[in-house]
């Protein structure tokens, strides 16, 4: 009884392996938990310093990224000598104890306003001129028949009808520059978006690093808060004193890692489904958090070392067996910076966009459930039962990211290709809801490597994988759904 009853079960085992060999010869299913822990133990060691952008541990982790894909012979793309590409970008810092004088009101520098750029200036009762948004292009020109030589420019902030906060943000730089040109002392313009001027202050009142603007002001150019519009305006004020010091910029070396592994099908190779996350982090010290007597490094174990890890142990996977489209493999820099990596990707992509049929980029904030994996923006595209079908291969869920009402979708890296047209959405590991166990760990210092599940972290890499894997080899490229808000950008970038 006992001997029949084993030979059935060696039979059945026999049969169910013979039917599984094939996706179990896929190296997904044989994935190392050891390389995926050695990963992620390098990336998010003490030693890396919370990889924070413009430091040399940002570099570090994108030299580590660089030598895992040289190891593998991934290729280099986009006449790129080597798999970095340059991410210009500045670090700028001063303008702090400046002052401007307002009637009898003395205004503060990171306080009642910041400077962004500019040299140092010192004006008493210099008059005011104001010019609307001190906007230049086809269409309008605000500085028409209006003489601003010798005197402060005043002007609303922002870009004429355009409602996005960081497109207003930036092309504030140019404004800058025609205040300049028109022979302007200095640009003031009344900051009044929807988004706290102490969190501006923040973000651009000491210092910071941004997207290299290439415009170093040459005159002062200031944002000042919404609650003095009052005072800025052309009924209250003619003239205009400020006493304010130079900004000064400097050049930052910073890279994303990118390269490419050519698919197997003579047609489908031109088309390359885009696996990307972002490498960096916040740093280390008090500076940027909580810190305790114990532990002052942000290690971003979970946000984005194991992200990253997604993306080595899937470049080692599709190394190994090929897709039939070809696979581009992004390490970001910068996201905690403001995304600063992935959107100048988007600007300057090594493949061009339209072949990019599909970017899956990982990251995440943490998990509080290992039974599944969640997923922004799940239902948003057509590869939502590739990605489902993935998670169940190897046992777990694939959910709907569980707040959509927060937007993350448009939060990370994934946002700067699917504004481009790219259906993008963005796999985490499993969260059902911001609880406090994943506040525990969430840009805080305790996001240490030994505290996660080196064996969800090998799952998570496989789900990851074997989702790109199916997407990859599918027939048709998966579409934004119907309706979507980047639908239509998506039509227009691949031409129907
Ligand atoms: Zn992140």
């Amino acid at each position: 009884m006992l001997r029949n009853k084993l030979t059935f079960i060696l039979l059945f085992s026999t049969f169910i392996s013979a039917f599984s060999q094939k996706l179990n010869k896929l190296p997904e299913y044989t994935l190392s938990q050891t390389e995926a822990e050695s990963h992620i133990r390098f990336l998010a060691s003490d030693e890396m310093l919370g990889r924070r952008t413009g430091e040399v541990t940002n570099n570090v982790a994108a030299r580590y990224i660089a030598e895992q894909f040289r190891k593998l012979g991934i290729k280099t793309t986009g006449g790129q000598p080597d798999y970095l590409q340059k991410v210009p970008l500045e670090y700028s810092k001063g303008g702090k104890a400046s002052e401007m004088f307002v009637g009898k009101d003395t205004l503060k520098s990171g306080k009642d306003f910041v400077m962004l750029s500019g040299k140092a200036a010192k004006f008493q009762n210099t008059p005011v001129v104001f010019v609307g948004y001190g906007w230049i292009d086809d269409k309008q020109n605000d500085y028409k028949n209006i003489d601003v030589k010798g005197k402060i420019v005043v002007c609303q902030f922002g870009i004429p009808n355009n409602d996005k906060p960081f497109e207003n943000m930036t092309g504030s730089t140019k404004k800058a520059k025609f205040a300049a040109e028109n022979g302007a002392l200095a640009l003031v313009q009344l900051y009044n978006l929807n988004f706290p001027f102490a969190s501006i202050i923040r973000n651009f009142g000491g210092e910071r690093l941004m997207a290299a603007s290439g415009v170093n002001s040459e005159i002062p150019h200031i944002w000042v808060n919404s609650t003095f519009i009052k005072q800025f305006s052309k009924e209250n004020m003619n003239s205009l004193g400020m006493n304010v010091g130079e900004v000064v910029k400097k050049q930052v070396p910073a890279y994303n890692v990118v390269g490419v592994i050519e698919g197997t099908d003579s047609k489908l190779k031109n088309e390359y489904l885009v696996l990307s996350a972002h490498f960096d982090h916040i740093g280390a010290g008090k500076n940027y958090g909580k810190v305790t007597d114990s532990d002052t490094i942000f290690n971003g174990t979970r946000d984005n070392a194991m992200g990253t890890t997604a993306l080595l142990m899937a470049a080692r996977s599709f190394s190994a067996q090929k897709t039939k489209r070809s696979i581009l493999l992004i390490g970001y820099t910068g996201e905690e910076m403001g995304m600063l990596g992935s959107k100048y990707y988007a600007e300057n992509p090594l493949v061009p966009l339209k072949q990019c049929i599909f970017n899956l980029n990982s990251d995440g904030a943490g998990y509080n459930d290992s039974t599944k994996v969640t997923i922004n923006g799940l239902d948003r595209t057509g590869a939502e039962g590739d990605i489902k079908a993935a998670a169940k291969a190897f046992g777990i869920e694939a959910i709907n990211d569980p707040a959509p009402e927060q937007n993350l979708f448009d939060r990370s890296d994934n946002v700067s290709l699917a504004a481009k047209g790219i259906p993008a959405p963005n796999m985490a590991p499993g969260f059902t809801a911001f609880d406090a166990e994943i506040g525990k760990y969430y840009h805080q210092a305790a996001d240490n490597p030994e505290n996660i599940s080196m064996s969800y972290l090998t799952k998570f890499c496989k789900v990851y994988i074997h989702s790109a894997r199916l997407i990859a080899n599918r027939a048709n490229a998966p579409k934004w759904k119907v309706g979507d808000k980047y639908e239509k950008i998506g039509q227009e970038l691949y031409g129907k």
